[in-house]
């Protein structure tokens, strides 16, 4: 499959919600919590399952999901990595336990 955008790896699809294999692995059964697998350093996002080979990642984003910033509305899938990132930071800094 090509994806229209590189993936940053700025987490916020699995913020949004846990994948197949990550609720199956997890035993969860709700995605709205936030994954086990998933972390960050420096503001890269990891998952725990990709030293496994249990989930693709890197092929790239389609994420569906906006952003506002003054009234503007952004998609977000095409903002540059470094936005991405940062949008992702501050929503965690701001509480987001997700
Ligand atoms: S860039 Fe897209 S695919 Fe990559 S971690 Fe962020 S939301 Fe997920
Ligand atoms: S951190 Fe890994 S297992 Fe968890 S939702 Fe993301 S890709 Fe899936």
């Amino acid at each position: 499959m090509n994806f229209p955008y590189a993936c940053s790896r700025c987490g916020c699809c699995c913020l949004a919600s846990v994948c197949v294999v990550g609720q199956r692995v997890y035993g969860l059964f709700e995605k709205e919590v936030r994954c086990p697998g998933l972390s960050f350093q420096n503001g890269m996002a990891s998952c725990k399952l990709v030293a496994f080979n249990l989930v693709p990642v890197g092929d790239g984003c389609c994420i569906k999901a906006r952003a506002f910033k003054n009234g503007v509305e952004y998609d977000f899938v095409a903002l540059p990595a470094d936005t991405k990132r940062q949008i992702v930071g501050v929503t965690l800094k701001g509480g987001c336990t997700k």
